[in-house]
């Protein structure tokens, strides 16, 4: 078994069970796209364009009352060890829909009938937690494009590694531990907009692993707030 967990209850990278990776937010990094933001979290480097919301070319893909979320996860062939193969696969396709429904709950799509909102999240460099990674921005380059929200939508991962229940879960923590738990959460109310698990958790680890996510998206919440106020003052 490869050793995640390391004396004195410090994780491989350093940190304790309940602490994120340095996390970095910024908001309207683009100039050609209608909301744009750029985050990092530890090793992930992801960047946001959103466009929109503008008409849907395609007709009977349309909604009467209200504006769609379209969605595009990509992974840049560089982003990971070994190259990533171009274009997308049914990782992408899956986490492209997942991102769509988790922010969908927090934009008020019926002020946009017959409209498409694009969002799309490039990851430039992955270390683990890509998904989340992107919600968290996306919802950034959503507000940053003046769409009218609820709240912004916050997302973060936790986890079991070497049979303890962890925050955040670095890339070898992802791949080599016993279970991911990656959440998504409107803050104001709480409620999940993601909720996923990959791996084996007993009924006491999945709440404290979901309370630990949640506690881990406030945390990210705070540091979304931050970026929005830099760009647009107090
Ligand atoms: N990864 C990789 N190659 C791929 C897909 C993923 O090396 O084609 C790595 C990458 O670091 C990613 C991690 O595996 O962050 C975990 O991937 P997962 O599918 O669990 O999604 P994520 O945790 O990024 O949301």
């Amino acid at each position: 078994m490869i050793i995640i967990i390391i004396n004195n209850n410090k994780r491989a990278d350093g940190r304790d069970f309940n602490e994120l990776r340095p996390l970095k937010i910024e908001a309207g990094v683009l100039e050609r796209a209608d909301g744009s933001a750029y985050l990092e979290l530890g090793g992930n480097k992801v960047l946001v364009a959103v466009y929109g919301p503008r008409e849907f070319y395609i007709r009977r893909m349309q909604r009467p009352d209200r504006a769609i979320i379209r969605c595009r996860y990509n992974m840049a062939p560089f982003s990971v060890e070994d190259r990533k193969r171009p274009g997308p696969d049914r990782r992408s396709v899956e986490i492209s829909k997942i991102t769509s429904e988790a922010l969908k709950p927090a934009v008020f799509l019926e002020k946009f009938p017959r409209s498409t909102i694009d969002v799309f999240i490039e990851i430039l460099q992955a270390e683990g937690g890509t998904r989340c990674a992107g919600i968290t921005a996306a919802s950034v380059a959503l507000a940053d494009a003046g769409l009218p929200m609820k709240d912004l939508i916050v997302s973060c991962a936790a986890g079991k590694a070497n049979g303890q229940v962890v925050l955040d879960l670095s890339e070898i923590e992802d791949k080599e531990g016993e279970a991911d738990l990656p959440v998504a959460i409107m803050p104001r109310t709480g409620e999940i907009t993601l909720l996923q698990m990959d791996g084996h958790l007993t009924p006491e680890e999945f709440e404290k692993a979901l309370d630990l996510a949640i506690e881990g998206c406030n945390k990210i919440n705070q540091k979304q707030k931050e970026a929005i106020k830099k760009r647009y003052g107090e």
